[in-house]
């Protein structure tokens, strides 16, 4: 399909004798260009090994992660974030001895061998339309008034906005982000899901798992039901919500549509 973007290619994970990921033949599906994707499926299902897949932090045991027809089982992570992957973490990443603001302009690309130098407090010799950018997209995702604050006096809203801000710094042409609500109040809540919205209007694919479905159903314009490792669905949110295996496994009778 011309418009297929990321192309998961019969991806197994094994740890041990764990499949994580995959089962017997592999986990496959693929990420139209712009779409937004909701991932969803218990705990332990494999979201985020799949993610850490997707970004190179984890190498398959077999099968292919493809982005517009590159192998990236191959890259390593470093180069699979410049051919424009983002992607947060279930547990939020800070450096605790920098600022809010230096903590998003590590994202940057352009920092490189740079980054002992700002893990030494380097940073006020950033460049200055990098600092721009960073104040700019820090302002976008609410963190303007917090920007000489210690991140450890940052809510857990704002830590998980931190995180997308960081991966914004590099532009990214997809954003994989691992419950982003996870511990954020209601109105961050409505911050953040505003700003996916936007982020996917500018033409930034999106995949998301989520555990908060009524956050997530109304936002994604289709979604991927994951269990054991496997695919249990796939559809629009409607199809997937009526889908009795998912209604079964997941969701419950409270939830179907
Ligand atoms: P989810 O994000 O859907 O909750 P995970 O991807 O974190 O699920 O985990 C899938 C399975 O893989 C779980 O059984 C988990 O314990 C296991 N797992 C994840 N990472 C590792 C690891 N690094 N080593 C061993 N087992 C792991
Ligand atoms: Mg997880």
């Amino acid at each position: 399909m011309s418009d297929q973007f990321l192309f998961v290619d019969r991806v197994a994970k094994r740890f041990g004798g764990l499949k994580a990921v995959g089962g017997d033949n592999g986990l496959s599906f693929a990420v139209t260009k712009g779409s937004f994707v909701g991932l969803i499926g218990p705990n332990g299902a494999g979201k985020s090994t799949l993610f850490n897949l997707i970004s190179g932090f984890l190498k398959p045991t077999s099968g292919r992660v493809v982005l517009e027809g590159r192998d990236l089982s191959t890259c390593p992570s470093s180069e699979i974030a410049s051919l424009g992957i983002g992607r947060t973490f279930q547990t939020p990443r800070a450096f605790h001895s920098l600022s809010t603001l230096d903590n998003v302009l590590v994202g940057s690309d352009n920092i490189g061998e740079n980054l002992v130098s700002v893990l030494n407090g380097g940073w006020r010799s950033a460049d200055a339309a990098l600092k721009q950018k960073a104040l700019d997209i820090s302002a976008r995702v609410g963190l303007k008034d917090r920007m000489s604050a210690s991140v450890s006096k940052l809510s857990g809203g704002e830590l998980r906005m931190l995180e997308v801000a960081r991966q914004l710094m590099r532009s990214p042409r997809i954003l994989l982000l691992d419950e982003p609500t996870a511990g954020v109040t209601p109105s961050f809540q409505v911050k953040l899901k505003n700003l996916l919205v936007d982020l996917n209007k500018e033409g930034v694919t999106l995949v998301v798992v989520e555990h908060n479905l009524r956050f997530l159903l109304e936002i994604a314009d289709s979604v991927v039901v994951l269990q054991n490792g496997q695919l249990l669905s796939q559809g629009s949110p409607a199809q997937v919500r009526a889908d009795p295996k998912v209604v079964a496994a997941y969701l419950g009778a409270d939830n179907a549509a």
